[in-house]
């Protein structure tokens, strides 16, 4: 499983959790990619050298691409794996944990006129009161428990997705910049999750073309809940640019219940893993 989420971002379990978690359920090579920060491997370490599980090393970066043709902006989740020498990306993660924790708050400021209150203490106080680590997960959990929605879900769709009041946009690093900056680490950029961006299938295909063009290693596989149709046009595209294939269950823990982890999509006869190449 090469991409999940410990309490380090918005998971729910520790990474050494995780890590026992993973190793309940026979994975034997597990990535932890928390959003914008690799903080939690060190925890990681421990228990995956105890049991025997090939950790990775991981980060899911918040980075953007556009397209001349529409003119806009769009936000895209790279996924960074097995970095061989991470200095030059801790270096990037310095500047996007601070946008991280800037939009925090601008968001929460933006909440105040639309709930009257100002949540942001409670926000960082779930996670350990350090601003770099808030997703906008945590900030629609803690409007779940304030009851100012009903699930996570309504708090984006009445207030932080985009569009909406309280959207803040991540201005983080570049799509060529990132993938640069991956391969200076001696690392894998995979693209998350293609078909999670709300896209046309005119733009995801623009997307995958750009990001083979300016290096990128491998793909995620849509999950299998996806109709069978949106596998089809990625695995398409995946063989018309000579990517390689990556898999992961975005496992959340209980802030996400029906992800479970090590639960990933097949590999078509003909793709190349990217965990073939890890050392
Ligand atoms: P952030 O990086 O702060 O923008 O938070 C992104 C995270 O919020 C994603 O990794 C998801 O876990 C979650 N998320 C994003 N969009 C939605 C949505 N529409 N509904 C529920 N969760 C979402
Ligand atoms: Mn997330
Ligand atoms: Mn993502
Ligand atoms: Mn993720």
């Amino acid at each position: 499983d090469l991409h999940t989420h410990s309490n380090i971002s918005d998971g729910t379990l520790s990474p050494e959790q995780l890590v026992r978690a993973a190793g309940e359920i026979g994975i034997h090579t597990l990535a932890l990619t928390d959003h914008d920060t690799m903080d939690g491997l060190i925890q990681a370490e421990g228990a995956a050298k105890e049991l025997g599980i090939k950790l990775i090393s991981g980060v899911e970066i918040s980075s953007q691409w556009s397209r001349p043709a529409t003119k806009k902006n769009y936000g895209v989740h790279i996924v960074a794996l097995n970095m061989q020498h991470p200095e030059p990306l801790l270096a990037l993660l310095e500047q996007q944990k601070q946008i991280r924790a800037v939009r925090a708050k601008q968001i929460c400021d933006l909440l105040i006129p639309l709930i009257g209150e100002d949540i942001y203490a409670e926000v960082v106080a779930k996670v350990e009161h350090i601003p770099d680590r808030v997703t906008r997960t945590h900030i629609a959990k803690t409007l779940v428990e304030k009851g100012y929605v009903s699930r996570a879900q309504q708090a984006f769709d009445k207030y932080i997705k985009e569009g909406k009041k309280a959207y803040v946009k991540f201005d983080g690093l570049g799509l060529e910049e990132t993938i640069q900056v991956i391969h200076a680490s001696g690392g894998f950029a995979v693209l998350a999750h293609p078909t999670r961006y709300d896209l046309s299938a005119t733009n995801i295909r623009y997307l995958i073309e750009i990001f083979a063009q300016f290096g990128g290693d491998a793909v995620e596989l849509p999950p299998a809940v996806e109709p069978l149709g949106t596998r089809q046009m990625v695995d398409r595209m995946i063989a018309e640019h000579g990517l390689k294939v990556s898999v992961g269950s975005d496992f959340h823990g209980d802030n996400m219940p029906w992800i479970k982890l090590g639960n990933i999509p097949r590999v078509k006869e003909g793709q190349a893993g990217i965990w073939e190449s890890f050392r």
